[in-house]
């Protein structure tokens, strides 16, 4: 695309990354639709339990550290332009994070994710158990190790996805909900739009965020991009006789205070297909974390449980880029673990590049061809 004025997207799904991606094109006075099939953020960026956090797995690449990093910094002030365009409350807040061992073995695991995350110049603090207990009474009297992250964050990624979607209209951008996208259109091997129940629209580029169902419409034309979803269960307690200010992590979940006055305690990773139950396992599993983290929440009431389907992939890294064997192609999908976190740096990228036609150099490594996908 050359000339903004004129080129249009559609962009399939309305979770955080479709509906920032339309946002920033909407912004940029790219003429954009943004199709979901059912409400906007209704799907992971619903369940989603929104903290923005440091790095934490060591094997990840140094350009998904950057993708964060650069998110990191971005969100702020988008957050802030979000909620003064839409009125939304986006609930972004920075109280920091305790990443906590109750064991020896979590111990040495979480020193070496520390001694990492120093390394990429993160701000990460040793703190004596008994000084984290004093500062935060709601961590565990066998508390073993702990390090605080002033820097992590939370925010509601259901009202941030609204608000996204909310500005992009005020833009100018179509947004469609209730529409199911049922296929692709194509002229040879240009993709020239989609199929609708009643309609075909078009577009000179169509962009697949359809989470974890993004594998679905690949099929369809034949290109495997291998998405999955992977199943998260969470739990909610109200009116425990006290509760952590700050995000608590480890022992690998986390518990995140909500403004509302619960508190949520996330999630179990599970490959079930689309199964969304609630298990008697999955809580099982809340229970025990919860137990670990921050016992004292077992005292309260269980105010809600969920589950949402993450947009996982073969590599653990999202598909950015344009699909091979296609022209008028692109997908963004696959996030995983850490969509809410990469949204703005994905969406600000994935639009740069569909402007001016050039990937940039952040996104190469996150293309489908980059990762061993062929037509
Ligand atoms: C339990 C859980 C906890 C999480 N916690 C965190 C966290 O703490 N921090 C963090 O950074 N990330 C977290 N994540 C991950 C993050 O929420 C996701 O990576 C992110 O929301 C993915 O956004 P998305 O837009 O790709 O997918 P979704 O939000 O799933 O959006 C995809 C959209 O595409 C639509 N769609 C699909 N097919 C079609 C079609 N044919 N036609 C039209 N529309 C279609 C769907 O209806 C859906 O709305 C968590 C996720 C879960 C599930």
């Amino acid at each position: 695309m050359t000339d903004p004025g004129r080129e249009s997207v559609i962009i399939t799904g309305g979770g955080v990354i479709g509906s920032g991606i339309a946002f920033e094109l909407a912004k940029r006075g790219v003429p954009v639709t943004l199709v979901e099939r059912g409400r906007i953020g209704g799907e992971a960026s619903w369940a989603s339990a929104g903290v923005i956090s440091l790095p934490s797995r060591p094997w990840v690449t140094p350009e998904r550290v950057e993708l964060g990093r650069v998110s990191l910094e971005c969100y702020p002030s988008l957050v802030a332009e979000l909620e003064e365009r839409t009125g939304l409350a986006i609930d972004y807040r920075r109280p920091g994070e305790w990443v906590v061992a109750v064991d020896d073995e979590h111990a040495a695991a979480e020193r070496a994710v520390a001694s990492w995350q120093r390394g990429l110049g993160l701000d990460v603090e040793d703190v004596p158990p008994d000084v984290a207990r004093k500062t935060e009474p709601a961590l565990p009297e066998s508390l073993l190790a702990a390090w605080f992250h002033p820097n992590v964050g939370s925010l509601s990624v259901y009202r941030l996805t609204q608000a996204l979607a909310m500005a992009a209209r005020q833009l100018g951008a179509t947004v469609l909900e209730e529409t199911p996208v049922g296929g692709l259109l194509r002229e040879g091997n240009r993709v020239t739009g989609v199929r609708l129940q009643d309609r075909d629209i078009r577009a000179d580029m169509t962009v697949l965020a359809t989470g974890a169902w993004t594998r679905l419409l690949g099929d369809a034309l034949g290109v495997t991009l291998p998405t999955k979803p992977v199943k998260g269960q969470l739990i909610a307690f109200a009116n425990a006789p006290l509760r952590p200010a700050c995000v608590v992590s480890g022992h690998g979940g986390y518990v995140r205070p909500r403004p509302d006055g619960t508190t949520m305690v996330a999630a179990t990773e599970e490959d079930v297909g689309f199964d969304r139950r609630v298990t008697g396992d999955g809580v099982a599993w809340l229970l025990e974390l919860t137990r670990t983290l921050c016992p004292v929440l077992l005292q309260g009431e269980v105010a809600e449980t969920w589950t949402g389907l993450r947009p996982g992939s073969e590599t653990g890294d999202p598909l950015i880029g344009p699909v091979p064997g296609f022209e008028g192609l692109w997908v963004s999908a696959g996030h995983f673990r850490t969509g809410a976190k990469e949204a703005p740096a994905t969406a600000m990228l994935v639009a740069e590049a569909l402007i001016t036609g050039k990937t940039p150099p952040l996104l190469a490594v996150f293309s489908p061809a980059a990762q061993g996908i062929n037509a």
